[in-house]
């Protein structure tokens, strides 16, 4: 038997998040398991449909089709309400497939109409990178809320005007930074910053990929903007900022791309990069689109070190963590409960949009990014460490998490 209390549910600052499940009550069930054993996780607390946020998702590719619009099944805030695509076709049948009616189905060119469309409270973006400005633009001007996919633009000026054109609109950006949302990355910089492996000396974060099939968008510079660098390396370059709050104050690079590879005529294949951040704490990274698939990260303490397999990948993590036992040396395997990385960021954007919050990754986080990468590409080109602005403040730019996000 479960029970029903009707407390509210907490949401960031306090602010309900949610009428709906609010005034229907939660349902809570007693323990069954022993003290000692892992509590269950409580039943989600999800709003009805019709008080969701409304998403429109914009560009049918990959991503969205395999990854977006399965992952709002399992979200709790959030529905997608709107389809945006090139391609009429497919446009029918995606809407189809999620019961959207044809008057939310829009081509680039009647996109603007969204404005007028009531159920779309927030457009995401998920077209190739040089389209990103535009979009967000456009959504903008409609009134809509955006979730933009990273990277989130081709230069650190394109991400400034997406800033202030979503500022003056009144409107949330949030750049889908998932690994920052993902549980095994969250616990990891939890435990780092509780000072769980001592003083943190070391970040080290590999992500490569095999690109194949020369002429796809990712090997356009006029599309992707960059190479490995944009694409993939983006995340041991967002994850290291994130795990520590702290801003790198130097950057140094090397890329190199081959010569007689036609998969890198216009964009490089491999990059490493140093971050050296105000602390002292210096982070490795590298990135290629030619060496076969590998997603790590470790973080390495004065009292101790910790590592997760597949960190950036969509799914198998794996946490171990390592440190003095008495007179042994301890590995730890930690296994976590299982959430859809994809859900908890699309619902993270929708609490935000419910609560006022500002998102955990705006779009200053993505700005930053852009601007470190810039100071990558200079670096490998000139050949020299490249220095950046100080930060005032560590996560200077980040809104909380939800507290529900972070048990
Ligand atoms: P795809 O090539 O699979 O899809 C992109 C879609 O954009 C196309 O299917 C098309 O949709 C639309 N589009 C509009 N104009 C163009 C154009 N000129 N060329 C190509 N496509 C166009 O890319 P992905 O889905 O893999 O990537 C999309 C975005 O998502 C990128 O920014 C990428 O970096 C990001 N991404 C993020 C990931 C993550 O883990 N967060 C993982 C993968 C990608 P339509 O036919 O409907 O118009």
């Amino acid at each position: 038997m479960g029970s029903v209390a009707v407390a509210a549910p907490v949401a960031l600052g306090g602010a309900p998040i949610d009428e709906g499940s609010a005034r229907g009550g939660k349902v809570n069930f007693p323990a069954i398991h022993a003290g000692t054993e892992r509590p269950d996780a409580p039943p989600p607390n999800q709003a009805p449909p019709t008080r969701r946020v409304g998403f429109a998702i914009m560009g049918l590719g990959r991503l969205a089709l395999q990854n977006i619009l399965p992952a709002f099944a399992q979200c709790k805030h959030a529905r997608p309400v709107a389809l945006v695509s090139g391609d009429k076709d497919k446009l029918r049948i995606v809407a189809e497939q999620y019961g959207i009616p044809a008057s939310s189905c829009y081509d680039y060119a009647s996109f603007d109409q969204i404005k007028d469309n009531p159920a779309v409270d927030a457009v995401y973006v998920v077209l190739p990178n040089a389209l990103h400005h535009d979009a967000v633009l456009r959504a903008a001007r409609a009134g809509k809320h955006v979730l933009c996919e990273k990277p989130m633009a081709t230069s650190p000026e394109e991400a400034r005007s997406m800033i202030s054109a979503c500022a003056k609109a009144g409107k949330k950006l949030m750049i889908a930074y998932r690994c920052q949302y993902e549980v095994y990355n969250h616990e990891l910089a939890k435990r780092a910053r509780a000072g769980e492996f001592g003083a943190i000396q070391f970040i080290d974060a590999i992500n490569t990929q095999n690109q194949g099939d020369p002429g796809q968008w990712r090997q356009k510079k006029a599309l992707a903007g960059g190479g490995s660098l944009p694409d993939v390396g983006l995340y041991c370059l967002n994850t290291a900022r994130a795990l520590l709050g702290e801003e790198p104050e130097e950057v140094q690079a090397s890329i190199f791309s081959p010569q007689d590879d036609p998969r890198f005529a216009e964009v490089e294949a491999t990059v490493t990069f140093m971050l050296r951040f105000p602390s002292g704490i210096i982070a490795n990274c590298a990135t290629s689109y030619s060496a076969h698939e590998h997603r790590s990260m470790r973080v390495l303490g004065s009292q101790g070190h910790a590592e997760i397999d597949n960190a950036f990948a969509y799914e198998g993590q794996k946490l171990r963590v390592t440190r003095r036992d008495g007179m042994a040396e301890a590995s730890t395997e930690l296994t976590l409960g299982q959430k859809n990385q994809f859900s908890q960021e699309i619902d993270h954007m929708a609490q935000c949009v419910r609560s006022g919050a500002t998102p955990r990754t705006p779009g200053e986080e993505g700005l930053q990014d852009q601007i470190i990468m810039a100071a990558i590409y200079e670096s490998a080109r000139s050949g020299k460490p490249v220095k950046l602005a100080p930060m005032s403040r560590p996560d200077a730019f980040r809104g909380p998490m939800q507290p529900e996000e972070t048990s």
